[in-house]
């Protein structure tokens, strides 16, 4: 058996083919990402555009790099939902017409569960039930999989991801200005400049939502708080327009210590919860992190800590699997395929506007 996935939800077009083992056959990626940088952001009519353009490419160089042919496929997975609307309907829109004309069953796939999932592929034995924290350019939740299609949410950010907040900062920094740093994302561009500090401890943000016993996150008060930082720092060095702070590394060290413990106080409720309710057998422990933000390897350092303290092991897929790729879209693909959810024969009904949580949620706090 063999799936092909298509992933179209933000600034990257992917695609690629899988077999039933997680063997990648074929696999190909276009990123947006640069024109994004020029531009300040995303624009989505742009990114639909540079979408539309790129991919009957991409789905072919993959399915030609894995020497097959469509119709030795099983089924096509997409990206469905969540993202952007404009992205979302390039992919759902190529994948249905392939379906249709190769004669293939069609698999709608959620992003979010694409990226708990992938640490399947990674580790083969890896088994549900498992904690999971994604944390990327939209999205930072924490839930428990308890099956490919069935996720218990425990808590999610009530304002701005930290992805979105880094690439914010990152540009208010001027990083970009920076050789070294022009071509990297927001996030990454900010953990190198942290771990070039000096002083990590220079700036110190309180630790967002300490007294809040559930798990939810919030970024954007820090965002606040880092903004008037910067403002005061620029003041201080009276910098020119287009002159990088002096203080910058330590400025980023300070946030991403802040993130980390946000993180990490979370985490520590959710095993917490977990023990209480004997959610998740003792031998079986594993926290899996990933999408964009898990790239990042100074937070994963705190993390590991809590880990340790409860008997949890960190399983993080590489990073070219942490961010958005075609492969995850086609491993949760074959996920359903083998679980028999959500092969659908039928597919017009299909949409990409709808947004569905990633499975039912705790009502109640998280205590
Ligand atoms: P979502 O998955 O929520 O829909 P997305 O698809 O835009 O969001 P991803 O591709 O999963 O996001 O992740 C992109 C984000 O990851 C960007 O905000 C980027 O700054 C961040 N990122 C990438 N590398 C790193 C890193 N090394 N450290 C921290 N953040 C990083
Ligand atoms: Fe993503």
């Amino acid at each position: 058996h063999l799936i092909l996935g298509i992933e179209t939800s933000c600034d990257d077009t992917g695609c690629a083919v899988l077999d039933f083992d997680g063997t990648i056959l074929g696999e190909s990626l276009y990123s947006q990402h640069l024109f994004h940088l020029m531009n300040g952001g995303i624009i989505p009519p742009l990114a639909r555009d540079l979408h539309r353009m790129h991919i009957e490419t991409v789905v072919h160089q993959a399915v030609k790099e894995s020497g097959l042919c469509f119709n030795d496929l099983s089924a096509i997975s997409v990206t469905t939902e969540p993202g952007l609307p404009m992205s979302l309907s390039i992919g759902t829109k190529y994948g249905k017409y392939l379906c249709r004309h190769y004669k293939k069953p069609f698999i709608p796939i959620h992003h979010m569960k694409a990226h708990a999932l992938t640490a399947r592929m990674v580790k083969r034995d890896l088994e549900f039930p498992y904690l999971v924290l994604l944390v990327s350019g939209g999205h930072c939740l924490l839930a428990i999989a308890k099956s490919a299609d069935d996720f218990l949410l425990l808590g999610e950010v009530i304002d701005n991801a930290p992805g979105e907040i880094m690439d914010k900062i990152a540009r208010r920094l001027k990083l970009k200005n920076l050789r070294e740093y022009s071509v990297l994302s927001g996030g990454r561009a900010m953990e190198v400049a942290a771990s070039k500090a000096d002083n990590p401890l220079e700036f110190e943000f309180a630790t967002p939502l300490m007294h809040y016993r559930n798990c939810n996150f919030s970024f954007a008060g820090l965002h606040n708080k880092v903004t008037r930082t910067i403002i005061t720092e620029e003041k201080k060095y009276n910098v020119a327009p287009d002159q990088v702070l002096p203080s910058v590394n330590n400025i980023c060290a300070g946030f991403l210590l802040s993130i980390t413990r946000h993180l990490c106080h979370r985490i520590q409720r959710a095993m917490e919860f977990i023990d209480a309710r004997n959610l998740i057998l003792p031998q079986h422990r594993i926290l899996v992190m990933s999408g964009g933000v898990a790239c990042n390897n100074i937070i994963p350092q705190g993390i590991e800590i809590i880990c340790n303290e409860f008997g949890y092991k960190l399983v993080r897929p590489p990073p070219k699997l942490c961010t958005d790729n075609g492969v995850m879209i086609a491993w949760n693909g074959v996920e359903r395929w083998k679980a028999k959810v959500g092969v659908l024969q039928n597919f017009d009904h299909v949409d990409y506007n709808k947004c569905s949580p990633i499975g039912e949620s705790i009502i109640e706090e998280v205590t």
